[in-house]
Order: structure tokens, then C-alpha cells, then sequence
């Protein structure tokens, strides 16, 4: 078995005492980590191919059926606890999951499929075998389908190989130096590409501590940082910069910190300066789910002199710059950016047409992202070609909102665009020319959201207005849109 699922097992081999996992208050070594993926693989009843999800927070149970569903040749599925149920259920029936893992604190109510609820799960772990189960599974088989929504506003789930997976990991630890007895704190979800692939992945392959962390709290985040010694982190922008508000933050004991790694939306340049005062240095990247997820990295080396940019291309991934009409664009223009190497996914799950808007035959992949490049090649990410609003890390697709909000009869036209936000970087606001004749208060339509759409996609803003720019062709204007409300 080539794939993640003998990680485990391999690990065990060289440090079978060390801890792996770390939560509230419980250690499980990797001696135990691999017996108990073993059992979990051997009692799932489930079979190479088939797709596993998993709906939960970071907690054990997760990372094991994650390996387990590795060591069966079998597909993860890792679903956002924030969805909606209408949005679970389209992803699982989508997927066609042959059964759902549930979390503590999760009932799978009204969701399709076979359910293991974390009342079952110990039982399952017992009736399994220590054994290892025995399945050739190659570097190419898939390894994981993480769903994003797209601009058609129906979420796609973009496949990982195992060999993407393993390569983002090469990738990462050509920047970061990862040792051995890293204390890596999870407090990101899983179910996002970056927290499992840029910290769990890694730590298990260097043998490394992984606190995992069921949400981010940030009077948990300095208590484990002081009391666990904590030396690596990830964070999206918006979670580091609540660390800054907090009255701990000049008092905080940090000097156990080693790698903050930094990514998944725009890092803003005044939070760079505000870690720095406090002698701590961003290792950020830019990447993407759909390849597995790094791109771009912005070591410690250069982070002050390039702030700003997302860096260089990593080590075994290609980058380039395309101009509107399809020559490279000239160092200083903006092109959009383009991804290629190991790391870059096989395509969407049974979608052969999206995955070729996407993937050109030489297997370049296109990211929706505008960036312009200095004289030394480090790229700034200056726009997106799409209407992706990026909220605290999460992906808001307008297209998604709108349509949930055209099923309200009042509504006869809407757009949702991002608007800058302190806290959050951008949050969702939605323009609405409401049917003739019809009565109704903001308050209205954004109740008629809630429970359709995660709460995280319901915009901050809802604003009437008595019509939408247009071109000619009646296609909505979203740039003079964005002109006038998103001040
Ligand atoms: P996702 O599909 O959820 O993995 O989100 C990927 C998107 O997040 C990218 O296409 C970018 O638009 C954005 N993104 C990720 N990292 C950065 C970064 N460091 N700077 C700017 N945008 C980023
Ligand atoms: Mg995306």
C-alpha cells in the first residue's frame, strides 16, 4: 500500500511510543493510531473505491477514518459541519457515500445514506480486526473528494490522489522546516484542504504532536500555546488577527512558537507588522483545494521585503501568468494564475465538463486568481476572476446566495457582492429589486435564508435597490456594482 492509509503503520514502525494525537487530555501514540485505523478499516465494511464521509470536528475519529478509508483504497469525504442540511444531503447523494461518519455532538437526521454515530464507533473499532487489512493501493488511486462550490453555484468535489497529497507534503516541508518533535495545534477544520494538509499530514509524517481542536476559540488558543508548548499553527488571516484584539496577546508566553503557517485568503499587511513587533514571522502560502492545497510559498526569510506578495512557486509546482489573450503576461501585468505539477488534482468527481473548464491537456489548471509578478518573480494576488467572496476563510459563492434568495417570490433580481470587513476581510451584501408591488423588510428575505444556506453564506448586508447595471446584453455588471455599494 503505497497511499496515506500506510502513514500510520509506517510511523508506528520508526516511533510506535510517541504521541500522535492530543485531545482534551487524551494521548493516543502511534502504536495505537495504527491499531486502531486497522480495526476501523477492518470493521467499516466498506470497499476499495467507495467513498466515506465524515461530518464532524477535528477530533480523532476523524483522522482515523481518514487513514482507515486510505488503507481500504476507499475515498474520504470530509463535509462542513457549517452547510445547511439540503446542502449535506446534495454532496452525499452527489458522492454517492456508502456511509457517513459521524462526529460527537453530530446527528445525521434527514441525511442519506448508512450512519456510524459516535455512540457505534467504538464498537466498530472493537469488532475490527488489528490485523492490516491488505489492499494494493497506488499513488494515483484517489485518496480524498473535498467539495468547493463553483460559480454555477453547485458545489463540486475536487478529487486528491494520494500522490497529490504526498507531494503538497514535499512541497511544504521544503519551506518549513518540520523537526520531529513538532507540538502542532489543529484548531483550523479538517474538512478545509489547508489544516489537514498543510499540519496533519505533515505531522504524522514527521512523527510530530497533533493537538487537535474541535473550533477556534482564542482563550484556548494562548492557554495551549503556554500550557502544551505549542510550536507550529495554521490560521487563516482572520484567526490570527483575533489572537491581536485579545487582551492576552501583549502578555501571551509565545516563545514555544516555531512556524506560523498563514494562508487561505489575502493576508493583510498591518497583521504581518503586528506579529513581527511581537519577534513573529508569517510563513504564508497561497493555494487552492484543488491542488491538494499549496502553490505559492512566502518563507520567513523574505516575508518582511516581499509583505504583500504570496511568494514563489513551491519547490515542485509551476506557476505562470496569463494575459487576457492567452500570451504570458509581462512581468508587472496582470495575468491569471495557473497551476501545474504533481500536486494539482485529476479532476471533479463525475464531472468531466467542469473539470475541463479547469485542467487543460497539458494538465495546466487554472485558478480563477489574477496575480502580477515583481522583477524577482514573487507574485501579488490582486484579484479574482470569478465573484468568490472570501469570509474568515470560507468561500461564499454568489451565484449560490442569489439562487436561494430568487426562490423568495418578493425577490425579482439580486446580486450578492463582498464587501471589505475588519474582522472577517470581506462579508457578503446583497442588492435586491424587490417585485412590484410587494412589501417586505430586509429581515424577511434573510430569515427566508436561514436553514437553506450555511449561516456563514447569509449576507451581513441586505440592501432594496430600484435596479442592477447591465450590458447591452441585460448580463449583470458586478465591477460598477461593487463601484457603488462596496464602500
Ligand atoms: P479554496 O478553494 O477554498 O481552497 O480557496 C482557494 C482560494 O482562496 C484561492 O483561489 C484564492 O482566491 C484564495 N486564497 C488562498 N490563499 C490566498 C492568499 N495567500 N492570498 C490571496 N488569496 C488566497
Ligand atoms: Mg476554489
Amino acid at each position: 500500500n503505497q497511499g496515506l492509509g500506510s502513514w500510520p503503520a509506517r510511523r508506528a514502525r520508526m516511533t510506535p511510543d510517541r504521541v500522535a494525537l492530543s485531545y482534551r487530555g487524551d494521548h493516543r501514540t502511534y502504536a495505537d493510531l495504527r491499531e486502531r485505523v486497522n480495526r476501523l478499516a477492518s470493521g467499516l465494511g466498506v470497499r476499495r473505491g467507495d467513498r466515506v464521509a465524515y461530518l464532524g470536528a477535528n477530533q480523532p475519529a476523524m483522522v482515523e477514518t481518514f487513514f482507515a478509508a486510505g488503507l481500504l483504497g476507499a475515498v474520504f469525504v470530509p463535509l462542513n459541519t457549517r452547510l445547511a442540511a439540503p446542502e449535506l444531503r446534495f454532496i452525499l447523494d452527489d458522492a454517492e457515500a456508502s456511509v457517513l461518519v459521524l462526529g460527537e455532538e453530530r446527528a445525521g437526521d434527514g441525511l442519506p445514506g448508512r450512519h456510524v454515530e459516535a455512540a457505534e464507533y467504538e464498537d466498530l473499532i472493537a469488532s475490527g480486526s488489528p490485523e492490516p487489512v491488505d489492499e494494493p493501493v497506488s499513488q494515483d488511486d484517489v485518496c480524498l473528494i473535498m467539495y468547493t462550490s463553483g460559480t454555477t453555484g453547485r458545489p463540486k468535489g475536487a478529487m486528491l490522489t494520494h500522490a497529490n497529497l504526498t507531494w503538497n507534503t514535499v512541497n511544504l516541508l521544503v519551506d518549513v522546516p518540520l523537526a520531529h518533535d513538532e507540538v502542532v495545534l489543529i484548531s483550523a477544520p479538517m474538512f478545509h484542504i489547508a489544516a489537514l494538509a498543510q499540519t496533519l499530514i505533515p505531522s504524522v509524517l514527521k512523527g510530530g504532536r497533533a493537538i487537535l481542536e474541535p473550533s477556534f476559540d482564542v482563550e484556548r488558543t494562548f492557554d495551549l500555546i503556554e500550557a502544551e508548548r505549542v510550536t507550529v499553527m495554521f490560521g487563516v488571516p482572520s484567526m490570527f488577527g483575533f489572537l491581536t484584539r485579545s487582551p492576552r496577546w501583549a502578555t501571551a508566553d509565545l516563545s514555544s512558537l516555531r512556524h506560523l503557517l498563514c494562508g487561505g485568503a489575502p493576508v493583510p499587511e498591518p497583521l504581518i507588522r503586528t506579529y513581527q513587533d511581537r519577534g513573529l514571522t508569517f510563513l504564508q502560502g497561497y493555494g487552492m483545494t484543488e491542488v491538494a492545497p499549496g502553490a505559492l510559498f512566502l518563507g520567513a526569510e523574505h516575508s518582511v521585503a516581499k509583505a504583500g506578495t504570496a511568494g514563489v512557486p513551491c519547490f515542485f509546482s509551476d506557476v505562470r501568468l496569463v494575459a487576457p489573450d492567452g500570451s504570458p503576461a509581462a512581468q508587472g501585468e496582470p495575468g491569471e494564475l495557473y497551476v501545474e505539477g504533481p500536486n494539482v488534482m485529476p479532476g471533479y468527481w463525475r464531472s468531466p465538463e467542469e473539470s475541463a473548464k479547469v485542467l487543460s491537456e497539458d494538465g495546466w489548471f487554472r485558478s480563477g486568481d489574477i496575480g502580477v509578478a515583481d522583477e524577482d518573480g514573487y507574485i501579488r494576488i490582486s484579484d479574482r476572476i470569478n465573484d468568490v467572496i472570501i469570509s474568515g476563510g470560507e468561500n461564499i459563492y454568489p451565484a449560490e446566495v442569489e439562487s436561494a434568495l430568487y426562490e423568495h417570490t418578493a425577490v425579482a433580481e439580486c446580486a450578492v457582492i463582498g464587501v471589505p470587513d475588519e474582522k472577517w476581510g470581506e462579508v457578503g451584501k446583497a442588492l435586491v429589486v424587490l417585485r412590484y408591488g410587494v412589501t417586505v423588510e430586509p429581515e424577511d428575505l434573510l430569515r427566508h435564508l436561514d436553514g437553506r444556506l450555511a449561516r456563514y453564506k447569509i449576507p451581513k448586508y441586505l440592501e432594496f435597490v430600484a435596479e442592477l447595471p447591465k450590458n447591452a446584453a441585460g448580463k449583470l455588471l458586478k465591477a460598477p456594482l461593487r463601484k457603488l455599494y462596496g464602500g
